[in-house]
């Protein structure tokens, strides 16, 4: 047990420098192993398991099709419990490193239909419809580190910490926790090729974010999740947990939400607000749509967050405005000024799918129907 998890009495932690020999041994050339990842049944949850190929993949078509217990995911339909893997984007693997790959999958019901919660089948159709306006995305991952009591990590144990205020953006040992896990996360990120563009301490103390973008079409939601199970990944060395719920701490706490960055190429380009007023018209007139695909749950997680308090705009009124963080939609104050760019929709939830956001996006503003 490490020192840290010891004193906090967590014994499920292993000694990593007992791991250390056993990772430096060399790995066959021919021999390369594929983490497959996915999300389960909740629609939340990432669920993953390795396999070896004997030759390096560079692409995701090379990587074969695979399958798993679908009865153990809260996926089972009946006695057809097998689902089926589709490989649809590959990464480095920071962890393993070498040729090892961490396999970003699409999963398939046995008659070859998308699981339901297979988000990314629909969003893919959907970006190749859009690809002529360049679709670009910047989410912002709000998440919370828990220690593995269930409570925020660092908060004192029998109480709470003093009132929001020193802790966003903050430095130093008594406003910021967990940072090496951060750090750590944003390396992972750049190794394996997620388009990771920053990070800080939020609001309420062991409260953290990460930017993923800008990126095109399905790239968003393809690098934000494995951007996520990175994440995942490096509090479990650490022996924390990290939470992507909306709403963690009831009370005068933050909530977390993922707001999501969006511009068209038009809006990229000079006299691009009015295509941003325009975008923001038709927004306008789909908010119950896009709170339904909002959070997993179709706005009952968002409910607890979008409050209209801890600059959130409620739940039941759409509203926009220049620098406006009470509001659903803001037109950041730069991009006021330079008359182009791009526009902020904070309402998506921390725990929204990152495919169904971007599509209903791409679907309200581009498609039109
Ligand atoms: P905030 O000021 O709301 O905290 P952040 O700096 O955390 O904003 O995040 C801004 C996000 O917007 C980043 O992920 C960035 O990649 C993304 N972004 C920047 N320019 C664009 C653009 N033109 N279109 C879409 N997303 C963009
Ligand atoms: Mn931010
Ligand atoms: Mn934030
Ligand atoms: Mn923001």
């Amino acid at each position: 047990m490490s020192t840290a998890a010891a004193l906090r009495g967590f014994s499920a932690s292993t000694d990593k420098n007992v791991m250390k020999p056993y990772m430096c041994l060399d790995q066959p050339e021919d021999r390369v192993m594929c983490e497959y990842i996915w999300i389960d049944g909740t629609g939340e949850g990432i669920r993953s398991k390795c396999r070896t190929l004997d030759y390096d993949p560079k692409k995701p078509e090379d990587c074969p099709i695979w399958n798993y217990d679908g009865s153990s995911t809260y996926q089972a339909e009946g006695s057809n419990s097998d689902m089926y893997l589709h490989p649809c984007a590959i990464f480095k693997d920071p962890f393993r490193k070498g040729n090892n790959k961490l396999v970003l999958c699409e999963v398939y019901k046995y008659n070859k239909m998308p699981a339901e919660t297979n988000k990314r089948a629909s969003c893919v159709k959907l970006m190749t419809e859009a690809k002529d306006s360049h679709p670009w995305f910047g989410i912002e991952q709000e998440y919370t580190l828990l220690d593995f009591d269930g409570y925020p990590f660092g908060w004192p144990k029998n109480g709470y910490p003093g009132p929001q205020g020193p802790y966003y953006c903050g430095v130093g040992a008594n406003k910021v926790y967990g940072r090496d896990i951060v750090e750590a996360h944003y390396r992972a990120c750049l190794y394996a090729g997620v388009k990771i563009a920053g990070c800080n301490a939020e609001v309420m103390p062991g409260q953290w974010e990460f930017q993923v973008g800008p990126c095109e079409g399905i790239d968003m939601g393809d690098h934000l999740w494995i951007g996520r199970y990175l994440l995942h990944r490096v509090a479990e060395d650490f022996g924390v947990n990290a939470t992507l719920d909306p709403k963690p701490m009831e009370g005068d706490w933050n909530g977390a939400g993922a707001h999501c960055n969006y511009s068209t190429l038009a809006m990229r380009q000079e006299g691009g607000i009015k295509h941003i007023e325009s975008a923001i018209e038709k927004l306008s007139k789909k908010h119950v749509r896009h709170i339904r695909a909002y959070d997993p749950k179709e706005g009952k997680d968002n409910e607890r967050r979008l409050t209209g308090l801890h600059e959130t705009s409620s739940i039941h009124d759409f509203s926009a405005g220049v620098a406006n963080r009470g509001a659903s939609i803001r037109i950041p104050r730069q991009v006021a000024e330079d008359g182009q760019g791009y526009l902020e929709d904070r309402r998506p939830s921390s725990n929204c799918d990152p495919y169904t956001v971007t599509e209903v996006l791409v679907e309200t503003t581009i498609i039109d129907k």
